[in-house]
């Protein structure tokens, strides 16, 4: 079956931003890293599945060893269904995002965010990015064009709707991702 993946780091909103999309509760509240399994629900009213990846990047808690595990497990998993995959949703913190990503941006490092947005083009996976927590971001605007940039997008980032989806789960505001997947299925004649 069709299925639409979903990874993030974790803390980004991925189970809130999962709840939403699906209808099912997840355990928000439980131990960071514990989600190792790809889960499989129901998009709502949509005919494919979504794939909860295990949340990547710093968990407090989580070993080196473990985390490294985790990249590679969700690394595996993509390439190994990258051709059912229809649309790749990195989900990212607006809030914390550009930070994080600066901060991880050298001469031999390559930010977890950046390498997976690239992994996914590079597996032939349409892409939205969306970007969460919107509710706390208050320059919008310039922090999505700094998203765009750091991606190698050429801002203004609403050249992009169909890869940058600005969002706030936490309140059910998820339009431009909803628009932004239909538009991917459209392009891939999967509309009907
Ligand atoms: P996950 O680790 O990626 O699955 O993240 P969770 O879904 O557990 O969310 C992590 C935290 O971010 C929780 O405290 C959520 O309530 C909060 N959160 C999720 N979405 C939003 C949002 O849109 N806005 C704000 N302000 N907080 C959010």
């Amino acid at each position: 079956e069709a299925e639409v993946a979903l990874v993030g780091r974790s803390n980004v909103g991925k189970s809130t931003l999962m709840r939403e999309i699906t209808g099912h509760t997840f355990d928000t509240g439980g131990k960071p890293g514990v989600t190792r399994e790809p889960n499989h629900f129901d998009w709502t009213a949509e005919d494919f599945v979504v794939t909860d990846l295990p949340g990547f990047g710093f968990m407090s808690g989580v070993d080196e060893d473990r985390r490294e595990q985790i990249k590679t497990d969700i690394v595996r998993y993509l390439e190994e269904y990258a051709d059912n995959v229809l649309v790749g949703i990195l989900v990212v913190d607006g809030k914390s995002v550009i930070d994080i990503i600066d901060r991880h941006s050298g001469p031999d490092e390559i930010p977890y965010d950046v390498e997976m947005y690239h992994f996914l083009r590079e597996l032939d996976i349409p892409t939205v990015v969306a970007v969460n927590k919107m509710d706390k971001v208050d320059d919008r605007d310039e922090r999505l064009n700094e998203l765009c940039d750091r991606l190698g997008l050429l801002p203004p980032w609403k050249q992009w709707q169909e890869t940058i989806a600005p969002i706030t789960a936490k309140k059910g505001r998820i339009d431009p991702l909803n628009e932004a997947v239909r538009d991917h299925l459209h392009e891939q004649g999967r509309d009907d």
